[in-house]
C-alpha cells in the first residue's frame, strides 16, 4: 500500500539503497517481484550506479517512479569539534529525570513499513515512561508532551534550568541507505562522556535481556543532546530499529511499550538505590 522510504527523489554516496513499506501482497520493482517479509512488509535492497538511477515501483496496482542519484562519496567524519569534560561535579543519585522525546512536528524522524513515525512513537513511550517513573518516586520534566518542533538547544536548556539529574532522550533507530533493513536490530544506549558510560551500558543490558532483544550495547557516540548535556548524566536510548520489518511490528505494540517503560523505570529506581 505505501512506499515509506526512499523519498521519490533521494540523493546519497551510498552504493547500495534500501525500500521500506507495506504492501497487500507482493510488488514489483522494474518489473521484478519481490515478495513481503513479514506482516506485509517489504525490505529489498538494489545496488547503485554512479548518478540518476530509476526505479519503477508498482505497490497494489499503483505505480510510482522514484530517482535516486548517487553522488560521489563525501568524508565528514571530521565535522564535530569533540570538548573534554571531566564530569567530577555529576551527581549518581538522579532525582530528577529530563526525558526527551526524539524529534517532532515536521521532524518525523524515521518510519515504520507501515508508515508509524518515529516522532510519535517516541512520544506515546516516554508519556508511559512518565508515569512509570513517577510511580517510582522520580520527578519528570519533558521536552516536549506533543507533536512539535524542538531544536536541539531547547532541549538541553529545558534539562539545564530545571536542573535535572540525568537527560534520556528517547528514540528508534533508523539505518543509513547502504545497510540491509533485515541485519539490523535491537537496543542501544549512546553517551558522550565517561560519566554516563556504566549507566547506559546497564540500561541496554537489562532492557535488552528483559524483551529478549539484540543488546548493541554503550555507544560513545557525538550526539548534540549528550555532548551538551555536560552537566548531568545524558543518554539517548535506541528502543529497537523502527525500519526493521519484523521488529518494528513488536516496537509499535501498546502492551510492549507499557512493559518497556514498566521496566525501564524498575532498572533506575534500582540503580538509584544501589549508590
Ligand atoms: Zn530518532
Amino acid at each position: 500500500m505505501t512506499l515509506i522510504y526512499p523519498p521519490k527523489f533521494h540523493k546519497t554516496s551510498s552504493e547500495t539503497i534500501f525500500f521500506i513499506g507495506h504492501a497487500e501482497d507482493f510488488l514489483l520493482i522494474n518489473d521484478a517481484r519481490v515478495d513481503l517479509i513479514y506482516a506485509g512488509n517489504f525490505c529489498p535492497v538494489y545496488d547503485l550506479n554512479p548518478g540518476l538511477n530509476i526505479f519503477e515501483i508498482n505497490i497494489d496496482g499503483i505505480s510510482e517512479r522514484v530517482e535516486i542519484v548517487r553522488e560521489p562519496f563525501q568524508d565528514v567524519s571530521n565535522i564535530y569539534e569533540f570538548k573534554k569534560y571531566n564530569g567530577a561535579s555529576v551527581s549518581n543519585n538522579f532525582l530528577k529525570i529530563c526525558l526527551d522525546p526524539g524529534h517532532g512536528g515536521f521532524q518525523n524522524g524515521t518510519s515504520s513499513p507501515r508508515g508509524i513515525k518515529e516522532k510519535d512513537l517516541n512520544l506515546k513511550l516516554c508519556l508511559k515512561i512518565k508515569s512509570g517513573l513517577e510511580d517510582s518516586g522520580f520527578e519528570v520534566v519533558l521536552t516536549r508532551d506533543s507533536d512539535k518542533d524542538l531544536s536541539l538547544e531547547d532541549r538541553v536548556s529545558i534539562a539545564k534550568v530545571n536542573n535535572c539529574d540525568l537527560f534520556l532522550s528517547i528514540h528508534h533507530n533508523a539505518i543509513p541507505d547502504h545497510l540491509n533493513p533485515l541485519e539490523h536490530q535491537g537496543i542501544s544506549a549512546h553517551y558522550y562522556y565517561e560519566h554516563s558510560k556504566e549507566l547506559a551500558e546497564n540500561l541496554s543490558r537489562v532492557l535488552a535481556s528483559d524483551f529478549g532483544m539484540q543488546n548493541n550495547g554503550a555507544i560513545l557516540q557525538n550526539l548534540y543532546v549528550t555532548r551538551e548535556n555536560y552537566f548531568s548524566k545524558a543518554i539517548l536510548l535506541e528502543c529497537g530499529y523502527l525500519i526493521h520489518p519484523i521488529e518494528s511490528e513488536l516496537i509499535i505494540q501498546d502492551e510492549f511499550q507499557d512493559k518497556f517503560a514498566g521496566f525501564l523505570s524498575k532498572f533506575l529506581k534500582n540503580s538509584r538505590s544501589d549508590i
